[in-house]
Formats: C-alpha cells, structure tokens, sequence
C-alpha cells in the first residue's frame, strides 16, 4: 500500500528517500502503482484541489511576474551526444559550478540500451563522482525496463517530481543515437548537443535531424592540441548551420568548451539561458504546453501498442497470421484488416 500523502509531504521537505522513492514509482508499470503515481502528480501539482473551471480562472489570476517565477522554478535541458564525448565529465562540471552557485540540480537519464541490455550507462553516480555526493545534486539513472516510450514517461513524471522536491535545474542525458534524442528534446526546454571537432566532410556525419533540435551546440574536448581544431570546427558548423536555418530563423549557437579543464563550460551555459530568453515566458509556456499534448499521444500510441501485445485474440491468431503471410498466402493489407479485427472483437 503506497502512502501518497506521505510521500508528497517528503518530497515537497527535499527529503532524498521520499524522492528516490517516488520516482520508483513513477518507473513502475504494475496498474496499483500507476494509479498511485497518477494521484501523486495530481497533488504535487496541486491539481486535485480544483475543478477545471477553477483550474483555468486560477491560471488566469496569476499575474506575469507569478507565472514568470513558476516557469523559473526549473530549467529543463537535455545534453546529447555520442558516447565518449564527455557527456558525464561536462554534467559533472556543469552541475558542480551550479549547486556551488546555489541551484538544486537533478540528472536523469533517456538510456535506449538500457532497454534493450536492462544495465544502464547514463547518470550513472559513478560517473560522476564528485556531483554524485553532492547535497544538492540529485542524480537518476536511466530506468531499466519497458519501451522507449515507457522510459520517457518514467522520465517526464521524475522530473515533475523533482521540481517539486525544489531542484531548479533538471539535466536529462540521452546518448546520441536513434529516436531518443527526439524523446528527450520533446520533454526539455532547450536541447543541448556535444560534439567533438568534425571538419568538411565529417560534418555530414553530425545527422541532420539532430541539426534540427539543437539549441545549442558545443564542441567539447577543446583543448591542448586540440583547441584549434576545435574552434575551427565551430565556425564551419555555425556557418553550415546558417545555411540550413532560412534568414530569420535562429540557428543554432555554436561553442567551443573543455568539459575537462571547465574552459568554456560557463559560456555554454549563459548559451543555454541565452535560448531560455529568446524563447520568454510565454514561450516557453508555449513550447511546454504542445510538448504535452504530444506526450498526451505518445502515451496514447504506447498504451495502444501494449493492449495490442496483449490481446488474447490477437494472440490466438498470431501465430497462423504470421505463417500465412511469410508463405505469401495472406498479403499485408489483408493480414493487418484480420489482426484489427481479432483485436477489436
Ligand atoms: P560520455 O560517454 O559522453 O559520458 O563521456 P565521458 O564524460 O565519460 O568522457 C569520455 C572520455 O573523454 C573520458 O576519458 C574523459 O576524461 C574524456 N574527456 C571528457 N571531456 C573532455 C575534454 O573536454 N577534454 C579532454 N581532453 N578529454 C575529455
């Protein structure tokens, strides 16, 4: 039995164990825990105490300077790149230099291996070490089981936790491969991209998509022999990236920083307020408002998926469905109409 109330009054105390345990059960997919992480969001959001027709006079009596503190209660970013670019040593500096400047700072991780291998690799404590005992730095691994979708729900609902808790910086690390970047760019304000120093035709293999959701790019690891080429590499990327954003547009900013000596790391940071700014209040508001309502039918798709993996009639035609088609007997169309159909009946 999971006592709700118990858990929101730690959590809004900052209390780490109520934390940690919160988000287990956020990460849980066992139907009595998903109806309890529902009710726990609705009272850390203060939700269930008014009707929607209170909900909206209430939003519409905040003024701009409560709304502006609201949204200033966190920072969402997500910091992408391929392994060993520094994602852990970069969260490990950054997030230092923020808990000493005052911030409270959770780092929470979209692991796609994770869910294939069930051992995660991102906000892995170990990884970073002095961030990982710091008071005011709460860190989270990627959580193990289920589909992407899963994940990034398991994620989204942790970061809610963790404002609550009064962590006003929120990093989420994904690695730089596949469909997770998009996931956590669709759950963060602003993206943040790593990268390392890629000249002429290496540049193709930044992929494009990419391009097209980060915020800010930094190219790490500039420093020692390496700076030059890292700055030169700055300036080809800024430039091919003005040419893929239209005139007016705003392209990416595109830095140079040292995730090992912190040179520069400060400066991707002011970047990242930077992209907060450019965006405003209402903005972001915006932004985070559209970003629900594609979660809304992510989870929808999610659910959708996993009722259809679990239906008993479709289970019990599977099997000669697949054989059927394979043999070429049944064509796709036909076999999709007969899978429908066993689902709805
Ligand atoms: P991740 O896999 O992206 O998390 O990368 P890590 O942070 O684990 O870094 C991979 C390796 O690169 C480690 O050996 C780091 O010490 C090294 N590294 C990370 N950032 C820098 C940097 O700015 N400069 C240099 N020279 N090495 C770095």
């Amino acid at each position: 039995m999971i006592e709700v109330r118990t858990l929101v009054e730690g959590i809004r105390a900052g209390n780490r164990a109520q934390v940690s345990r919160a988000i287990t059960l956020v990460e849980s997919s066992r139907p009595d825990h998903r109806e309890a992480a529902r009710e726990l969001l609705a009272e850390l959001s203060g939700l269930d105490k008014l009707d929607h027709r209170d909900r909206l006079d209430h939003r519409d009596r905040l003024d701009h300077r409560d709304r502006l503190e609201h949204r200033g209660r966190s920072v969402r970013v997500g910091i992408s790149g391929v392994p060993g670019v520094g994602k852990s040593t970069f969260i490990e500096g950054l997030g230092t230099s923020l808990t000493a400047a005052g911030h409270r700072v959770g780092v929470l991780a979209v692991d796609p291996s994770s869910v294939r291998t069930g051992g995660s690799v991102l906000g892995d404590k170990t990884r970073m070490a002095k961030l990982g005992v710091d008071p005011n730095a709460y860190i989270r691994p990627s959580p193990s089981a289920g589909t992407l979708g899963g994940v990034a729900r398991a994620t989204t609902q942790a970061m809610l936790v963790l404002e609550a808790a009064g962590y006003d910086v929120v990093l989420v690390e994904t690695v730089g491969v596949g469909q997770s970047e998009i996931t956590v760019a669709g759950m963060v304000d602003t993206f943040l991209f790593l990268t390392l120093a890629r000249t002429g035709d290496q540049l193709q293999g930044i992929k494009k998509g990419i391009l097209e959701i980060a915020d800010v790019i930094a190219v790490n690891k500039a420093d020692g022999d390496r700076e030059q080429e890292a700055r030169a590499a700055a300036r080809e990327l800024a430039g091919a990236l003005r040419l893929v954003h239209g005139a007016g547009e705003r392209a990416p900013e595109v830095v140079t920083c040292s995730a090992l000596t912190g040179v520069g790391v400060d400066e991707v940071w002011s970047r990242v307020l930077a992209h907060r700014e450019h965006l405003g209040v209402d903005g972001i508001d915006a932004k985070r408002a559209a970003q629900q309502l594609d979660f809304m039918w992510a989870l929808v798709r999610d659910e959708l998926d996993q009722r259809l993996r679990r239906s008993p009639g479709v289970s019990a035609i599977r099997a000669e469905i697949r054989a059927a088609v394979l043999s070429g007997e049944l064509a796709a169309p036909a076999a999709a109409d007969r899978i429908i159909e066993a689902f709805d009946a």
